[in-house]
C-alpha cells in the first residue's frame, strides 16, 4: 500500500488528523499471538482508495529535545513514505522548529503537502496563507478537529499518491525485500556490511522511481534482495529523549516496506524486553521472521547455556522462525541465512486449497472436538485460506472457541504444514 507520513511539532493536531483521516472505522480484530497494541501505522481507505498512514508524532518530546527528534521524525517520513503531510500550527504561525523541518523536507523528491492546521474557520484563512513563506507551496488550510478543508486536501494527496508504495510495485517479480531490525548495537550495520561487502552490491539504480536510495540490493546465494530502509541504519541519529520511540518508528516503517524481517539478538547480552518487542511488531505486521543470534563468538559454555533458557522462557512463542547463529563480525554461518528466508517466504506465501484445509478441520475436530462450555459446543462448519503474505485462514463457527482451542489449531497447522517463519492468521465468522 502506499504510505503516507505525517510530520510535526508536537501540539499542532497530528493525532487530530490522523483521526480525521481515518474516520471511524472498525477495529480488524486478528488473532495473532503476542501483538502489541500501541501503534503508529494504520491502514486507512479514502473513497476507495487504500493506504498506510504513518503517524511520527507518538512521542512528544520536552522543550530541550524537540528539534532532533521532529528532525529524526521527519528523516523517517521522507525515507519511508509516498506522500508527507508536514503540519504546522497556523495560529502560531511557523516556527525556528517548523523551519528546521522544511529544510529536511526541501531535499526530497517526493510530494510534501504543507498543512496550516486549527483554521476552524474562514476568518483564520489568512494566517495559514503566510505560511507560503516557508517554501513549501500552497498551504492547505483544515481543520483536523472540525473536518474543515480536510477532504480537499486529501483530494489533492489522492492526485500524486501512486496506487501501490514505489517499493511494492516490485512486489512480482522484483527481488524480495528484507528489512533488518534489532536493537541498537545488536550488529545490524556490520551484518549489512559483511554481506554488501563480501558479495557483490548492485547498484541501486530503479528507473522511474524518485525514491531516495533508502534500499540496497545485495546479491546473496546466488540471487538479488532487496534490503529495505537501510538508510536507517547506516545512518545514526543519536536522540537524548524518545530514542525508543525513533527506533520502534523506524522498525514499524521497515516493516510496511518488508516481506521478511530478520531480527538481530546479540547472544553475549540478555535477551531484553526491546528484542521481544521487536519481535512483536514484526508479528503485528504479519511479515515473515527469522531469527538471527549474533556476536557467537562471544559465546561462552556458561552463558550459552543461559541463552537457550532465555530463548525457551522468552521467544517460545516465536519457536516457528528458522534460526541461525552468526557472526557478523567473522562471518560465521552468515551463508545460512539465505536458506532460512527462503523458508520463511515459502512458508509465507503457502497456499493450502479448501478441500484439503476442511479435511485437515475435519480430522482435529474428529480426533480433539472442542470442550463443552456453557452447555454448548462451538462446532467448525467451514475453513478456507482467505490469503496468503501470511497465510489466513477464517473459520465459519457456530459459537465463539476458545483461545486455548485456537491455539491449538495452529499448533497443528505448524506440525502437519510447516510454516516455518511465517505467522499465521486465525480469523472466525461466528454464525448464530
Ligand atoms: P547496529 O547498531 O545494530 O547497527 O550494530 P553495529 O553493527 O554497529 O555493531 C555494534 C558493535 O557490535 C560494533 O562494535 C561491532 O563491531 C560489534 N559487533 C557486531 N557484530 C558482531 C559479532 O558478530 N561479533 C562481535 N564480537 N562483535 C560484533
Amino acid at each position: 500500500l502506499p504510505v503516507i507520513a505525517i510530520v510535526g511539532r508536537p501540539n499542532v493536531g497530528k493525532s487530530a488528523l490522523v483521526n480525521r483521516i481515518l474516520g471511524r472505522r472498525e477495529a480488524v480484530v486478528e488473532d495473532t499471538p503476542g501483538v502489541t497494541r500501541d501503534r503508529v501505522s494504520y491502514k486507512g481507505e479514502w473513497l476507495d482508495r487504500r493506504f498506510t498512514l504513518v503517524d511520527t508524532g507518538g512521542w512528544e518530546p520536552d522543550a530541550r529535545g524537540i528539534d532532533a527528534s521532529v528532525a529524526a521524525q521527519a528523516e523517517v517520513a521522507i525515507d519511508l513514505s509516498d506522500v508527507v503531510l508536514f503540519v504546522v500550527d497556523a495560529m502560531v504561525g511557523a516556527t525556528a522548529t517548523d523551519e528546521h523541518v522544511v529544510r529536511l523536507l526541501r531535499k526530497t523528491k517526493k510530494p510534501v503537502f504543507l498543512v496550516g492546521n486549527k483554521v476552524d474557520d474562514a476568518r483564520q484563512e489568512p494566517e495559514a496563507a503566510a505560511l507560503w513563506n516557508l517554501g513549501l507551496g500552497e498551504p492547505y488550510p483544515v481543520s483536523a478537529l472540525h473536518g474543515r478543508g480536510v477532504a480537499d486536501l486529501l483530494d489533492e494527496v489522492f492526485k500524486v499518491l501512486p496506487q501501490v508504495s514505489a517499493v511494492a510495485k516490485e512486489e512480482f517479480g522484483g527481488p524480495r525485500r528484507v528489512a533488518i531490525l534489532g536493537r541498537p548495537n545488536v550488529g545490524k550495520s556490520s551484518l549489512l556490511n559483511k554481506a554488501a561487502g563480501e558479495e557483490r552490491v548492485v547498484v541501486n539504480e530503479l528507473a522511474g522511481t524518485t525514491r531516495d536510495p533508502v534500499d540496497e540490493q545485495i546479491e546473496l546465494g546466488g540471487r538479488i534482495w532487496r534490503f529495505v530502509d537501510t538508510a536507517g541504519i547506516r545512518r545514526r541519529v543519536h536522540l537524548q529523549q524518545g530514542a525508543d520511540f525513533y527506533a520502534s518508528l523506524r522498525t514499524q516503517a521497515a516493516l510496511e516496506k518488508a516481506e521478511v524481517a530478520v531480527v538481530l539478538l546479540d547472544v553475549s547480552q540478555p535477551i531484553s524486553e526491546q528484542d521481544v518487542r521487536i519481535i512483536d511488531l514484526v508479528l503485528e505486521s504479519g511479515r515473515a521472521l527469522v531469527l538471527a543470534y549474533n556476536k557467537w563468538d562471544l559465546l561462552d559454555d556458561d552463558r550459552r547455556r543461559y541463552l537457550e533458557r532465555e530463548i525457551e522462557q522468552d521467544l517460545h512463542h516465536v519457536a516457528w522462525a528458522p534460526r541461525v547463529n552468526i557472526s557478523a563480525k567473522t562471518g560465521r554461518h552468515l551463508e545460512k541465512l539465505v536458506p532460512a528466508l527462503e523458508l520463511a517466504l515459502d512458508s509465507w506465501d503457502t497456499r493450502i486449497p479448501t478441500g484439503k484445509f476442511n479435511a485437515f478441520l475435519t480430522e482435529l475436530t474428529q480426533e480433539h472436538p472442542h470442550p463443552v462450555r456453557g452447555g454448548k459446543q462451538p462446532r467448525i462448519l467451514f475453513g478456507t485460506q482467505a490469503a496468503t503474505r501470511p497465510p489466513t485462514f477464517v473459520l465459519f463457527t457456530t459459537g465463539f472457541l476458545d483461545p486455548g482451542y485456537r491455539r491449538f489449531i495452529q499448533r497443528r497447522l505448524r506440525e502437519i504444514y510447516g510454516f516455518e517463519g511465517s505467522p499465521i492468521v486465525l480469523n472466525m465468522r461466528v454464525r448464530e
